[in-house]
């Protein structure tokens, strides 16, 4: 059974996650890229390490939240990284956003030394993290995999198994291709309505109620309309992600047309200077292009 557990990567995801892991009783110890934000965790009975070799040291699972490929390949095989200091027997997740390839050369990595390797990526943003409702999705061992959905449950709402290593991280990629085009599509249609005139706060009470309505046009478009931009989930993280589905789909010779213009709408609202706001700010570049903006009239949504 998994008593001790080390999180690594504190940023708008792992900060959830690692909170929930302290209230759910799990001894944790932490380490972030950034001192500073351990220390929230110190106060609640965390060990902070120095590094992710130390922070491996004497826990039964070791999981993080990193940025990107890059971060991942830093802190799992850089100097003083996790593969540095993990021992036979213990377990690693990775819940980061990466490509399913990257997810292969971990486990690779681990199965060389006696470690056991999940990619476990998430659906949900900061609240669900906070909140411990993500959904969650997990590809490795499936004895691994039993070990360690105790812990999982205390982080989500529902855990979903995929089979073996790199398809929980692929799943993640085709669940990010249709959150890209459903904000696409949300940017493109209130620029349109606000050209057209029509009443913004009527337009949101008929996105909450037809047949084509999602949470996630709820909730981006109630705060575009308000133009509450503070990030849940950045703008440059979904332009990252787009980039990952692009070589990932290419990779399969599977078609995304769509993506593609996604992909040049976030870059260009990233290059407008709005990358660490949240990746509802792609309405931007299209406000930039039609020289207007998207505003509700009363505030009160
Ligand atoms: P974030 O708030 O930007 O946090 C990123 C974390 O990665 C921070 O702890 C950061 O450390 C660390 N990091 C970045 N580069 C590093 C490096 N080179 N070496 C060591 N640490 C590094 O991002 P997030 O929103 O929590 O996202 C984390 C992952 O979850 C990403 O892969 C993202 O795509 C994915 N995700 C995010 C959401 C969301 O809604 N936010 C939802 C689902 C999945 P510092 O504090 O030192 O910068």
């Amino acid at each position: 059974m998994i008593k001790t557990i080390s999180y690594l990567g504190l940023g708008t995801m792992g900060s959830g996650m690692a909170s929930n892991l302290l209230k759910a009783g799990y001894k944790l110890t932490v380490w972030n890229r950034s001192a500073e934000k351990c220390e929230p965790f110190t106060r609640k009975g965390a060990r902070v390490a120095e590094s992710p070799a130390d922070a491996v040291r004497d826990v039964d699972l070791v999981m993080y939240s990193l940025s990107n490929d890059q971060a991942v390949e830093e802190v799992v095989f850089g100097a003083k990284g996790i593969l540095s200091g993990i021992n036979e027997g213990q377990i690693a997740i990775d819940m980061s956003t990466v490509l399913p390839a990257t997810s292969l050369r971990e486990q690779e990595a681990y199965t060389k030394r006696g470690v056991d390797f999940l990619d476990a990526p998430v659906f949900g943003s900061k609240q669900e993290s906070a909140e411990a409702k993500l959904w969650i999705m997990a590809a490795g061992k499936r004895d691994a995999f039993e070990k360690v959905k105790p812990v999982l449950e205390h982080l989500g709402q529902t855990v979903h198994y995929f089979g073996k290593n790199g398809n929980a991280a692929a799943m993640k990629l085709v669940g990010n291709l249709i959150v890209a085009l459903e904000m696409e599509a949300l940017a493109e249609g209130l620029v349109l309505a606000q050209k057209a005139g029509l009443d913004l706060n009527t337009v949101m009470e008929v996105l909450k109620v037809a047949d084509f309505r999602s949470p996630l046009l709820v909730s981006n478009g109630q705060n575009i309309l308000k133009r509450d931009f503070s990030p849940s989930f950045a703008l440059k993280l979904m332009l990252k992600d787009a980039g990952l589905i692009e070589k990932f789909a290419e990779s399969l010779e599977s078609p995304i047309p769509a993506l593609r213009v996604a992909e040049k709408n976030l870059a260009s609202a990233v290059a407008l200077g709005f990358g660490n706001e949240n990746a509802s700010a792609l309405i931007k570049a299209l406000e930039d292009e039609a020289g207007t903006e998207v505003k509700a009239l009363n505030r009160q949504l």
